[in-house]
């Protein structure tokens, strides 16, 4: 049987649309043109693009067959490591399409929208409350794009302070967006190395903390999935010398309700909404990486800010000590109405309860395979665990081929080789949604992955044998793209 497309069962092999279309094949109707025509003329809008001609039927059959092929939080467990692939309520998603959310268009006057202002204004305030700090923007894309936000806010009360340093420190624990966010805003990485605990010790900050250094960023929890408990000792070192503590608070699913990072002496943290509070992530965007600071930062935070003057909200830019802008208008605002309605269908009792379930699911998973991969910190962790590659290294079997087994399983991949304190790092999160059957079906495939890998690790070799494509080469991939066939 020679294989076409719908034949073959649940893998379909799809040509491009270029190679499937016939010439005069056309995927709408117009109505009779009452005008004369008129050809377009080369030079003036550049070549003709080389459009595929294809029905209707044929471009919504590719495009479905193609979503078919991916493998996303609704299909099955999707444990990336500080990535948090949560499932998120789709009820969500219909409250931020609502027409006079979705169609509101960001140039129409304040006195016509004043429920996505009161929306916002609300926000910032649920979330300055959950990290315990004073006052929120909402303006960041994105969690990197709020680093440097928070990074510039520091850099800008510095200097109104009269101070100039050149310096930042770094944990080795810290995310790698973290290092690229200072250097982008003119600072000098200094890297700090975490302890035997997987931590950052107040003596290791002592012993980089000068006058030339602006702040500390930590990522708290850590990317080992621990939590950074020396944060109050540390702060008060940093604080000292006139420096300041910026907080990578993206995974603050593993601590809602539980620590507010502003009063164990943090001065600015970003969030990722799009972890956290209910926008899927992944693919792409849109994100929300909102800043929240405390007093001393806000006059410095993003314009324009949304205010309530006399019962009516407003924007406002006056702020004269203000970064200025970070981003186009107000942020991407479907992501901030998925966030606020899914803050207010929790309530504070369930926000806490998510995170309690991050962080049993974590550990249940760390007890359930500490015999089967190594554990290089055994103990309690947060909302993620991190294991190693090590005890199958002897059988020649690596991170990645057991990454690439998982796939036979059905399982998407953990993150792997991150973070780099741990070689051959298997980094898994399971997150809140996934039920205790989930966890133990995990938990069985990745133990018969780790027999395997000692009685016929040829299997793991050759793997994934079961997805769409075999094991790729990825330097290749990278390098040398080939996006014909
Ligand atoms: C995801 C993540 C970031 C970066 O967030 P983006 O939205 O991808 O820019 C930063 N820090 C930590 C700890 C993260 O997990």
């Amino acid at each position: 049987m020679s294989e076409t497309s719908g034949t073959t069962g649940l893998l379909l092999n799809e040509p491009l649309l270029w190679e499937r279309g016939g010439k005069g094949r056309c995927g709408f109707s117009m109505p009779r043109r009452d005008v004369e025509s008129f050809p377009i003329e080369q030079g003036l809008v550049g070549a003709v693009p080389d459009f595929p001609e294809l029905s209707e039927v044929d471009v919504v059959r590719h495009y479905t067959r193609l979503s078919q092929w991916n493998f996303g939080v609704d299909t099955g467990m999707y444990p990336l490591g500080s990535c948090t692939m949560k499932y998120n309520p789709k009820v969500n998603e219909k409250y931020a399409s609502l027409p006079r959310f979705a169609g509101a268009h960001p140039y129409l006057p304040a006195q016509l929208v004043q429920g996505a202002l009161r929306l916002m204004y609300d926000l910032e305030r649920f979330l300055a409350e959950i990290t315990g700090m004073d006052a929120t923007s909402l303006q960041p894309a994105a969690g990197a794009q709020g680093e440097l936000a928070g990074i510039m806010l520091i850099h800008a009360y510095l200097k109104s302070k009269g101070m100039k340093r050149s310096k930042i420190i770094v944990p080795d624990t810290a995310h790698g967006t973290n290092p690229a966010s200072s250097a982008l805003c003119g600072y000098r990485p200094i890297p700090v190395k975490s302890n035997e605990h997987g931590i950052i010790s107040p003596e290791a900050v002592a012993g980089v903390m000068d006058e030339d250094v602006a702040g500390i960023m930590l990522t708290n929890p850590n990317t080992l999935g621990l939590f950074e408990e020396n944060i109050r000792k540390i702060s008060e070192i940093v604080h000292g010398k006139g420096g300041q503590l910026y907080c990578d608070g993206a995974n603050m699913n593993a601590v809602m309700g539980i620590v507010q990072m502003g009063k164990v002496g943090v001065d600015v943290i970003h969030l990722n909404l799009h972890k956290t509070f209910s926008a899927p992530h992944g693919g792409g965007g849109p994100g929300s990486g909102p800043i929240c600071v405390r007093n001393h930062l806000e006059p410095f935070l993003p314009v324009p800010r949304v205010v309530k003057e006399n019962e009516a909200y407003v924007l406002s830019y006056d702020y004269p000590q203000s970064i200025g802008k970070v981003h186009s208008f107000y942020g991407n605002f479907g992501v901030m109405v998925k966030a606020y309605t899914y803050i207010l269908s929790m309530g504070p009792e369930d926000l806490k309860k998510a995170s309690q379930l991050a962080v049993l699911n974590a550990n249940y998973i760390k007890e359930g395979l500490k015999g089967v991969f190594e554990l290089p910190y055994d103990r309690p962790c947060m909302h993620e665990c991190v294991l190693s590659d090590k005890r199958q290294r002897s059988y020649k079997i690596s991170t990645l081929d057991i990454a690439k087994r998982l796939i036979d399983y059905g399982f998407h991949p953990p993150t792997i080789y991150f973070p780099l304190v741990v070689q051959g790092a298997i980094m898994i999160e399971p997150t809140e949604t996934e039920s205790k059957e989930t966890l133990d079906e995990f938990i069985e495939a990745c133990k018969s992955i780790a027999k395997e890998a000692e009685e016929n690790p040829g299997l793991l070799l050759e793997a994934p044998t079961r997805s769409k494509v075999r094991r790729l080469d990825e330097v290749m991939a990278a390098r040398k793209p080939c996006l014909s066939d």
